[in-house]
This record gives structure tokens, sequence and C-alpha cells, in this order.
């Protein structure tokens, strides 16, 4: 329970609205927070699927603080519990943890916290509770409510798979009147069916939140050299800003990393291959400097909550849109402007078809590959909204967004009928041979390009060669990679890349069916002028409010690197955003600024006030 000094000065409507008021300094909860939060200060449990960035921590943290006893949050994030703890001690909330990281005195003065009713919150690894002597620690004090956070990882289909997940369902069976509460922001029906199940929250109140993140701009880019439409990128657009660059292999993380480097740009790579130490020290980095820009295999970012991850990009092809969908949910979780970015190839549907053919695991495993790249290769080929197209993945109607690279520089689609039998054509005469190609060696048959190989293949006899001298390299690229995401172009298991027909190019051949295609976007240099002008935090800001804002940012990392703590945990960047533009002159008025708490109020008031007052 909270303190009556920490209560907020004018009574609230509610207790809830009080501690979000007085504890987290917001002055009013978002969506469905307050029903969810009644739900369990009424005793029920509750099923949560919220995007990430929607708020799902007070969710648990304020019934945590309103009933009676300690909230226990299960959570699989260990490398992140100190920061959480940290979060929550700077707000004056009282909170610990148990998990592996601990040394035995560590553990035991914790424990003893608990037992003496010292605690909030505690945050436990779900492995702790493997340990017969956890459960009987957790038997021996009140609980407040049982926090299931990132419940995804039940699901045995899902890519978070957490064996000791299925302990969970223990909770509901030994406190079958402790509240609880399972979080996460996956949205598919399927995964909220195994959540159901597998932690036994039949009776549980389900809220689906809008997966809708507005403030996310969703760019997919054809790739034409994916280092240097990256660079361009962050230099143009994302200048000292903090991000996430996400690449399939581990070498080509390295070498992204390597190439940011050299391009005087701060990055740092985090992949499976690096040791424990390593990861963890450049996690570590991430969350506490300003600005730093992560290279990284999917390996990373699951439950990091900076809130100030600016862009998200991807150089491959995510395998499916949900993957897709959290892993571009990391930037923006403070609502201000940011950026996801794909680039996108021939090159890579045709690698993922074939890491699906020569995947382990029986035929239905390999069909819900197929059924994730298609709904992916979809969202990247769509003339229409990616927002509109990604909602409705998820079973949520939504109108044309205005903040996407296909609203705001609407692509236009072209009959590429003609294209599609020329290109099919090549495939089938190769084949005649007896010979299979990949789709470099197809394209230069196409256009007619007399290389070594053509010649010495004798390709330069074929009827099709130089049959699609009217289309451009680029071009060919572009069809040949569209045929493929529309299943008319296959790719062989063999380890090449050959291409070959499909039961539907057929129709294509013969006429039957007409091939609509989507004109390549322009090239980046000329889609940038076209953008509107820079996200960024200080994004929208007259001039004055802006150099407010770096002087309040330079006062923060200076506070940060005192304490050592995470910028964020001092103040978020909208908040120091919102100080710059209403110039609070007193502690009142700076109080009511959102993201100023009563603690916060008390410690970092006084410094703020002398900051603004230049
Ligand atoms: P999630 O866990 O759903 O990804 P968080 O709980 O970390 O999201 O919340 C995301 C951000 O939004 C945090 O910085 C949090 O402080 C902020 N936030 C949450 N609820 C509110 C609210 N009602 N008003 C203002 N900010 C909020
Ligand atoms: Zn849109």
């Amino acid at each position: 329970m909270i303190s009556p000094a920490t209560a907020p000065p004018a009574p609230a409507a509610s207790p809830a609205l009080g501690v979000l008021q007085g504890v987290f300094g917001y002055p009013a909860f978002r969506g469905e927070q307050a029903e969810i939060i009644d739900t369990v200060l009424a005793g029920d449990d509750a099923l949560v699927l919220m995007p990430t960035g929607g708020g799902k921590s007070l969710c648990y943290q304020i019934p945590a603080l309103l009933r009676p006893g300690t909230g226990v949050v299960i959570s699989p994030l260990i490398a992140l519990m100190q920061d959480q703890v940290d979060a929550l001690s700077a707000l004056g909330v009282r909170a610990g943890f148990l998990n592996s990281t601990q040394t035995y005195p560590e553990r035991t003065a914790m424990e003893r916290a608990l037992l003496d009713g010292e605690l909030d919150l505690l945050y436990l690894a779900p492995e702790r509770l493997r340990v017969p002597e956890t459960l009987a620690l957790l038997a021996r004090v009140p609980i407040a409510v049982f926090a299931i956070d990132e419940a995804h990882c039940v699901s045995q289909w899902g890519h978070d798979f957490r064996p000791d997940y299925l302990l969970l369902s223990v909770l509901g069976e030994r406190w079958p009147d402790v509240p609880r509460i399972a979080l996460t922001a996956t949205a598919t029906d399927a995964t909220a069916t195994e959540i159901t199940q597998r932690l036994g929250l039949a009776s549980a109140r389900t809220f689906v939140a809008s997966f809708d993140r507005p403030n996310i701009t969703y760019r997919i880019a054809p790739k034409d050299n994916p280092r240097a439409q990256l660079l361009e990128l962050l230099r143009t657009e994302h200048p000292g800003d903090a991000g996430i660059v996400y690449c399939l292999s581990r070498a080509s993380v390295e070498q992204t990393a390597a190439f940011l480097v050299a391009q005087g740009i701060a990055a740092l790579p985090y992949h499976a291959g690096l040791d424990a130490a390593t990861r963890a020290r450049h996690q570590a980095r991430f969350l506490r400097e300003d600005g730093l820009v992560m290279v990284a295999t999917i390996a990373f970012g699951m439950g990091i909550d900076k809130p100030d991850v600016r862009f998200v990009a991807h150089l491959d092809l995510p395998k499916s849109v949900e993957g897709y969908y959290q892993e571009t949910g990391r930037a923006g979780r403070d609502g201000l402007p940011s950026t996801a970015w794909l680039a996108y190839g021939l090159a890579d549907v045709v690698q993922q078809r074939r890491m699906i053919d020569s995947s382990e695991g029986d035929a239905a495993h390999r069909r819900r590959l197929s059924a994730n790249l298609d709904a992916m290769l979809a969202l990247c080929e769509t003339v229409g909204c990616r927002r509109v197209q990604m909602l409705g993945y998820f079973g949520q109607e939504s109108e044309p967004c205005g903040n996407c690279d296909t609203c705001l520089t609407p692509p236009s689609s072209w009959d590429g009928t003609v294209a599609a039998q020329k290109a099919l054509s090549a495939v089938v005469r190769l084949d005649q041979r007896g010979q299979r190609y990949g789709a470099g060696h197809v394209v230069d048959i196409l256009v007619g390009k007399r290389t070594p190989r053509v010649e010495q293949l004798g390709h330069t006899d074929l009827t099709v060669f130089g049959v699609g001298a009217d289309l451009d390299e680029r071009s060919w690229r572009g069809v040949l990679r569209q045929l493929l995401a529309q299943r008319l172009l296959g790719v062989d298991h063999s380890g090449y890349g050959t291409l070959h027909l499909t039961p539907d190019s057929a129709a294509v051949l013969s006429g039957e069916r007409t091939v609509l295609l989507r004109h390549e976007a322009p090239s980046a240099a000329r889609a940038a002028r076209v953008r509107k002008a820079a996200a960024g935090p200080a994004g929208d800001l007259s001039d004055d409010d802006a150099a407010r804002f770096e002087l309040l940012r330079t006062w923060r990392a200076g506070v940060a690197k005192e304490k050592g703590v995470p910028a964020y945990t001092v103040f978020h960047d909208a908040t120091l955003r919102a100080m710059a533009q209403r110039r609070p002159g007193s502690l009142d008025e700076l109080g009511e600024v959102s993201g100023v708490g009563a603690a916060k109020l008390d410690r970092y008031g006084a410094a703020v006030l002398e900051v603004l007052a230049g």
C-alpha cells in the first residue's frame, strides 16, 4: 500500500486514479486501463492483449499498490528486472526481484523484505517456481495479484516458448482467491486461446486493445543497396537517435554494425553468438546511453521497454506479420513520432521460401510457416494502406492511416500479364533444356545481357533471349519478386534458389489469368524528399522550445550518469517536451506536467525549474 505522503493533493475520483496521478504523475488512464484495473481490484482474473507501449504495466502495478499484500509479477526478462525495479523505486514504489542472477545473501535479504511486508511488487523469474521453497515462501505472505507478463511464452507454437511458463497453471490452483492478470502484446486468436487454456483462465475477462500504433510511420522499401539505404535513413531522418536494426544472420549483424561504426554512427552488435557478458553489456549501454543504434538478430528486444527508440529498421524480411509487428512495436513507446522501415527484395523471398522447404518439422509445420510468410509478403506488396493490412491481419478494421508509405505516396499498379508471361516463358524454355537457374540469370536472359555465363551456356539462342528489353533489370527483379510473392513462381528445394513454375503459372501463360503488379517505389533519395519533416524527439517544437528541450536533455543526461540509471527513468522525452512547451514557473505548475509524479517532483522539481529559468 502507498503511504499518505505520496497521495495527490486534490481528492481523485477513484483510488486508482489517485495512484495514477499521485505516484505515476499521469493525468488520465489510457484506453481500457481503468476497466482492467477495476476488474483486478474486484478480485477477478483478466487477460490483456495490448500492443507494446500500450501501458500494460500500470494494469498490474496499480492493483498491487491498492490491494493488500504484495503483487507478484512473473516475467522471463531477467536481464531487465533491475531496471524495472529502479524505475519503480524512482517513483517511490517498493519493488524487488528474485532470479538466478542474485547471490545467496541478496536473495535472502529480498525474501526477508517480502516476509516483512516491505514490498509492493516482487518480480519473479518463472524458473523460480520450479523450486518448492519459492512456492512455500509465497504461501507465507498475503498476495495482492499475480501478473503473468509476456504471457504468449506459454504458446508452444510461438517463437518465444518458455517451458517454465507451463508451470504457471499452479498459481490458479494454489491461490484460487488471488486475482491473476495475464498480459501480452501478441494479438492473434490462436495465441489468446492457448494462453487461456494453459493458464486456466477460462473465466477471465478478456481485454483486446486496438493494436494500432499511430505514432509509428510504416515504410517498406525495395532493397537496392541496403546498407546505403540504411545509412541515408539514419543520417537524414534519425541523426543522433536511438534505434534498432534487425538482420537475419549473426554475420550480417556484425558486418552492419561495423559498417555503421565506420560511418561514424554509434552502433553495437547483439546476437546469440556473443557471450552472455557482452550481450548484457551492450543491452545495458543501449538502455542507458542516449542515441545508440543496436544492430541485432531477433534474439534482442523482447521486453525492452526503452521508451525513446525512434526507429526500427529491418534489413531482412521478417518471417511473419506477427514477428514484424512485435519488432517494429519497440519503436516509439513514448508516443512520439517514430519510424518502422523495412528493405525487402527478390533475394529475401527466394531465401525464405528455401528455408521453409528445408526446415525441420512436419508438413503441417511447414504449411504454417508458409502461410506466415505469405501474409508478410502480402503486406510488402500491397498497394493499399500498410496499417489497414496489418491490423486486418489481427482481425481489427481500420481506415487508411495517412502515416505509411503507401498512404503518403500511393503506389500505382500496372497490368503485368505480358511481363509475367515473358518471365514464365524464360523459366519454361530453360526447363525444357533440363536446366533451372536463379533469378539473376533469368533476368540476364530477359534483358538480353551477354554475360560470360549466358554466352557459355548458349542461352543467346533461346527464343526468349532479350524479349524483355523494354524493362530494366531493376524492374525485372521487381516482377520476379512479385511473381514469387503471388506464388506464380516457385523456388527449388536445392540450395541454389533456382526457379520453377507452380500449378498457378499455367493460367497466366495461357492468358486466362491477368497479373496485376505494383510499380516499384521511387528510389530512396526521391522518396526522402516527399516525406514529412524530421521525426525525432524535438520534432515539431518551435526553435525556442527545442532549445529548452535540449537543455533539459543535457541536464537529464548528467543526472542519469551520476546515478548510473537509464535517462528515461529520470524523465521521459515526452515529459521533457511538455516541460519545454509549458515552461512551468513553480513546483505546482511543474507537478501538472504529465509524467511528473510526487516522488519525482520532490527529487528533481527544483533542478528542473532552475534549468527552465535559464
Ligand atoms: P507495455 O508494457 O504495454 O509495452 P508500458 O506499460 O511500458 O507499456 O507503458 C508504455 C509507456 O506509456 C510507459 O512509458 C508508461 O509510463 C506510459 N503510460 C502508461 N499508461 C499511461 C497513461 N495512462 N498516461 C500516460 N502515460 C502512460
Ligand atoms: Zn496507411
